[in-house]
């Protein structure tokens, strides 16, 4: 048999594939069909703009890829595995950045039906299979994280795991030399796309080992599959696994001793040296740290105690089993049917258990957070659809009967994921006003500038706007938070010397390694204290680091619904790690005054929130004239409750805040336009989004 000969696929069998990938395809079509129905403020450049935040990393390295250059320490994605994809579908394909953007997602995350029934053919399971194709194309957390405009490595992290299964299990089924190379290949694969798959890979290998171990000892080819496993995951340079990879390969193929235990033995042997030596032993388990050890992600150079992010992400908080199942598998009634027809199918075809270690990372979201669920959908998926195979059997249904009782069921399972997709509405991760905005300062920035803002907004405006930034979706510990907390949250004096001081030493620490900026600044301002150190930053006249590059403040006005949030990582005693006393901060919308929940005196100097009265110090307003120019009415009262209230009215919001909140430099500069001229100059005064450049 020639090597293609090998894998040829039936008619049937193709048939099968591509109904499965295109209904996945198609789902991933409700979301696009919605959001280009709700409009402009989705669109940009003419196409639907991306739903998630670290897209625009990727983005943004293909983007300076096409260009062919980007800045020293611009943090760009240049080079990653999915901009150069990108960047190579835009140059060798053509098509536009932005419609790679979109789908590509859709497209390569719906080659999980494809493995999914690979690895059913090989049990001769074609119903089972593609029932599971389906499910697992749409279920709802690998839907989220691979929908249209998800523009993420996720599009391929569950789906390159699937193809290895497919190859170890074909390895074990068919016992055909030509297969050993095809788990190896995907592992390679894997291994550039996503690095942190060692665990995944080492794990499902382990398996792999086992099962021969006790099922198969004596098959040579298991032995050589592991060896070329083995290399796939060893820390060595990535062409030369290629090379040994291929090497071993056609020498199994071609040379007669290929069915020879010894030499498999030997080589084994010879493999799993290579991957000790190289330190393959140490790093299991230990990327996963970070989720499991949620206290522990600071690294250790810092005496300081700094607000951990870790307790934001919503993504690595608990969860309760309910929507663990429902993640897993659309709702509880499949997730319990997959894990019946799960087992079942286990125990007739025992080599499916090298899928387990997706089934255990996926289960480890019931520790670990929520994002581990996706990796148990396909192996899950399998059961269930195995699940519907032998209840139709059990009733020994004729033919047609069949059919229509599989379907039924079939579509009964995916009607909640359709639900789930029909309600997942997701808007961009920007409106088009904000974007222009963005692109504004792409032609007033010069690239080596920095923008300050806080990390939702940072490969965005690296991708829109081509400067450098701070903060963003990858660099949001709490000692990088610390100080855009801080110039956001502290008056105009404070915020204006720590944003230039940041900027300045962050440029510095690419070169010098100092350890964090913080430390730095007190040892070289010969502060004794932190605290010293931070009343220094009061003074005007704070002798700020030489200005190399300008520093532009972007404030939208979306920050004011996570200002709060923001407020957290500078307002602490980083000696203690305490939190000082959370500042007052609420916004509500005039739907309250309408309602009667909140109500003012008539002269605006008290405000009673259910049935609570509070007198204020101060109360403001906001609106637009004819000619959009900001106008403020303030009054100031004579009590000492420290409260004060902005009433927004073009945007029908009050803003009830402390006296810290009202001098915090976002408020003044944002809210009330009421910056200091010597230290801030405005650039842009937009509703949707203010942008100042620093003039210190
Ligand atoms: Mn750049």
């Amino acid at each position: 048999m020639h090597f293609f000969e090998n894998f040829h696929l039936s008619k049937q069998k193709t048939l099968l594939i591509l109904m499965a990938f295109m209904f996945s395809v198609g789902a991933r079509f409700l979301w696009v069909d919605w959001a280009y129905d709700i409009g402009d403020i989705f669109i940009n450049n003419g196409v639907l703009m991306i739903n998630t935040n670290d897209g625009y990393a990727f983005a943004e390295g293909a983007r300076d890829m096409l260009a062919g250059f980007h800045q020293e320490n611009d943090l760009s994605y240049y080079g990653n595995p999915l901009s150069t994809l990108t960047y190579w579908i835009v140059k060798y394909m053509g098509i536009k950045l932005e419609f790679v953007m979109l789908y590509l997602s859709v497209f390569l995350s719906s080659l999980i039906c494809v493995g999914v029934l690979l690895i059913a053919f090989e049990y001769n399971q074609a119903k089972a299979g593609f029932a599971a194709a389906l499910l697992a194309g749409v279920a709802n957390s690998y839907y989220n994280r691979t929908m249209a405009g998800y523009f993420d490595t996720d599009m391929l992290t569950v789906v390159i795991p699937v193809f290895i299964v497919w190859g170890l299990i074909r390895v074990l089924e068919r016992k055909n030399p030509f297969d050993i190379i095809i788990a190896p290949l995907f592992v390679l694969l894997y291994n550039w796309w996503y690095t942190s798959g060692f665990s995944l890979v080492s794990l499902t290998t382990l398996l792999f080992g086992l099962y021969t171990l006790v099922f198969d000892r004596k098959n040579s080819l298991n032995y050589l599959t592991l060896a070329l496993m083995l290399i796939g995951i060893a820390s060595l340079n990535f062409y030369l696994k290629i090379l040994l990879i291929l090497a071993v390969y056609f020498y199994v193929i071609y040379s007669k001793n290929k069915l020879n235990i010894k030499i498999s033995f030997a080589l084994l042997f010879v493999s799993f040296l290579l991957f000790t030596i190289m330190g393959g032993l140490n790093p299991i388990w230990f990327q996963l740290k970070f989720y499991i050890f949620r206290d522990s992600a600071e690294l250790a150079n810092t005496s300081f105690r700094y607000f951990n992010v870790n307790q934001t992400i919503q993504e690595s908080s608990m969860i309760d089993l309910q929507i663990f199942c429902e993640r897993i598998s659309s709702s509880v009634i499949v997730f319990i049917c997959s894990l019946v027809g799960l087992g079942f199918f286990c125990y007739k075809y025992k080599s499916f258990i090298v899928s387990f270690g997706m089934l255990a990372l996926g289960f480890m979201a019931l520790k670990g957070g929520l994002r581990f669920t996706i990796y148990a959908v396909p192996i899950m998926a399998m059961g269930f659809g195995y699940f519907v195979y032998i209840l139709l059997n059990f009733f020994k249904l004729k033919n047609g009967f069949f059919s229509a009782i599989y379907a039924l069921i079939v579509l009964g399972a995916l009607y909640p994921s359709i639900m789930h997709i029909k309600q997942y509405q997701v808007t961009t991760v920007f409106y088009a006003n904000e974007v222009e905005n963005l692109e504004k300062i792409k032609k007033i920035a010069d690239r080596e500038d920095y923008v300050l803002a806080w990390w939702d907004y940072g490969y965005g405006l690296r991708y829109y706007s081509d400067v450098k930034t701070l903060i963003d979706g990858g660099k949001h510990l709490g000692r990088d938070n610390y100080a855009v907390s801080f110039a956001l949250f502290k008056d105009q004096n404070a915020s204006a010397n720590m944003a230039r001081l940041e900027v300045e030493y962050t440029q510095r620490n690419f070169k010098e390694k100092f350890g964090t900026n913080l430390n730095q600044m007190i040892k070289e301002y010969g502060s004794n204290s932190l605290d010293e150190f931070l009343i220094l930053l009061n003074d005007k006249n704070f002798k700020t680091p030489p200005k190399t590059r300008e520093i532009y403040y972007y404030l939208p006005e979306r920050m004011l619904d996570i200002f709060p949030t923001i407020v957290q990582f500078s307002n602490l005693d980083l000696n203690t790690g305490k939190k000082y006393s959370d500042p007052f901060f609420i916004v509500f919308s005039d739907e309250y005054i309408k309602k009667h929940i909140i109500s003012f005196s008539d002269d605006h100097k008290t405000i009673t929130i259910n049935g609570e009265e509070i007198e204020l110090d101060g109360y403001f307003e906001s609106r637009y004239d004819e000619n959009e120019k900001l106008q403020i009415t303030s009054n100031f009262y004579d009590m000492t409750s420290g409260f004060y209230v902005i009433y927004m009215r073009d945007q029908g919001k009050y803003l009830l805040l402390d006296k810290n909140m009202l001098n915090s430099t976002f408020i003044q500069l944002y809210v009330l336009e009421n910056y200091d001229k010597e230290l801030f100059e405005p650039v842009i005064l937009d509703r949707a989004a203010k942008i100042y450049r620093l003039k210190k």
